[in-house]
């Protein structure tokens, strides 16, 4: 499973996890397998119908917006089969007459087939596959337990998703090779008909080092006073100035091609940013912490980034959900995000694009020394600053009620990458 970028906005959010990390494959730069670690011995991996039932019940109460999203996510959630699915829909049921209750799904696709996908369809799932670009991409690190890539079985899951009309978005790991794979990466899966697409930066600490970073970063900036010791990454992880230009590389032709045609999440953040509204992500977001995560027998954890034992905040059975939320922020996780901002990030040109990126991957330090600055900052920056120019193009557009994708006829022309 790759690691989502938690949504962000009124109210508060729940990945939910219904089976837990339990997978039917093993991809590489997994981050939440290991977490099976939390449940030793003989644990069932499968939400119970009392924790399901008290969830949807407090979740739905939780929520002061009209619509109700649930993200169902793992570990792999379709191994529960479409009945936990089912069950799920008709315990949402009675909520139905007070609010739009929606529901999103992220799977690695293996496992689908026309039942699934006449299941989603009925229902109006929104399903998140994950696929990270054509064959030998995709099958670098999405493997099965026996070393074996995945890419025909996920491509046979798209495939039904498409038979059936199911609407689903593309989330792309984007890793070290990757990343020099840009257009190729990008006309894939437009020629594969996907028109929603994620890219997410794969940054994994080699061992060990994650939980000291999230140690560092909540004692506070002074004890992030060792930053080279932990600066070590997994060789699939992503270059930093890399990823920028990978992602420069896509909104060069996305911006004379594709606008309103594919949507490729990450630029329509940084277009709802640049508009003035706030990130829809966590990870680019001022503040985090209304993101929590949720595991199969109802333990509600900080953020889906750190289900460490010392961030339950509590269990859905014993405790309100809201009030643990409440507690999380109140205690300083979210907060922390833009308390511990390094002062070049302050001094950023792009700051309200980035505020900094998720605190987790926050591990290096700034050309002045200052600890706490973001792995991937380089190409955050670079990109931020490249788009500018048709950021200000497409809110002028849609400030005059036009599309945005006028924008395509002012930019008409090679694809020429300057550099910054
Ligand atoms: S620490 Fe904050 S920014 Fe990072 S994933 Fe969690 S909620 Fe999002
Ligand atoms: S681009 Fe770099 S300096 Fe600017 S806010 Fe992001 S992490 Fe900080």
């Amino acid at each position: 499973m790759s690691a989502p970028h938690a949504k962000q906005g009124p109210g508060l959010h729940v990945l939910a996890k219904p089976i837990g990390s339990v997978c039917d494959i093993a991809c590489d730069y997994c981050y939440y397998l290991e977490k099976r670690g939390l449940y030793p011995g003989n644990e069932q991996f499968k939400m119970s119908d009392a924790v399901l039932a008290k969830y949807i019940e407090q979740y739905v109460e939780s929520q002061p917006t009209p619509v109700v999203e649930f993200v169902w996510h793992g570990g792999e959630p379709t191994l529960l089969g479409v009945d936990f699915f089912r069950r799920v829909v008709e315990l949402q049921k009675p909520y139905r007459e007070k609010k739009e209750i929606r529901n999103a799904l992220q799977t690695n696709a293996i496992s689908l087939d026309d039942e699934w996908c006449t299941f989603f369809k009925e229902n109006d799932f929104f399903i998140g596959v994950s696929l990270d670009g054509p064959k030998d991409v995709h099958d670098r690190y999405r493997k099965d337990r026996h070393g074996n890539g995945t890419f025909e079985r996920v491509m046979k899951g798209v495939g039904l998703l498409q038979k059936h009309q199911v609407e689903f978005n593309a989330l792309a790991c984007v890793g070290r090779e990757t990343a020099y794979r840009p257009l190729e990466v990008y006309r894939f899966f437009k020629e594969s008909g996907i028109r929603y697409i994620q890219f997410t930066p794969i940054v994994e600490r080699e061992p060990d080092a994650p939980t000291q970073a999230i140690k560092l970063w909540l004692a506070g900036p002074a004890a992030l006073g060792r930053p080279e010791s932990n600066t070590r990454v997994t060789p699939w992880s992503v270059e930093p100035e890399a990823y920028g230009d990978f992602l420069i590389a896509i909104y060069e032709e996305w911006v004379r091609k594709d606008v309103g045609g594919t949507f490729v999440m990450n630029f329509e953040w940084a277009l709802t940013v640049w508009l003035g509204e706030p990130s829809p992500v966590c990870i680019f977001s001022k503040q985090c912490g209304r993101a929590v995560a949720m595991e199969h027998d109802g333990s509600v954890f900080a953020c889906d980034h750190y289900v460490y034992p010392e961030y339950k905040l509590g269990n859905v059975l014993t405790e309100n959900l809201a009030e643990m939320v409440e507690r999380s922020v109140a205690s300083g996780f979210g907060p922390h995000k833009e308390k511990t901002l390094p002062r070049y990030c302050r001094d950023c040109e792009v700051r309200e694009a980035c505020w900094g990126g998720c605190p987790k991957h926050r591990f290096t330090v700034t050309p002045d020394g200052e600890p706490g600055l973001h792995y991937l900052c380089a190409g955050y920056k670079k990109f931020f600053r490249h788009i500018r120019k048709y950021l200000r193009a497409m809110g002028t557009l849609l400030e005059n009620d036009l599309p945005a994708s006028y924008v395509m006829d002012a930019v008409k022309g090679p694809l020429i990458i300057r550099k910054e």
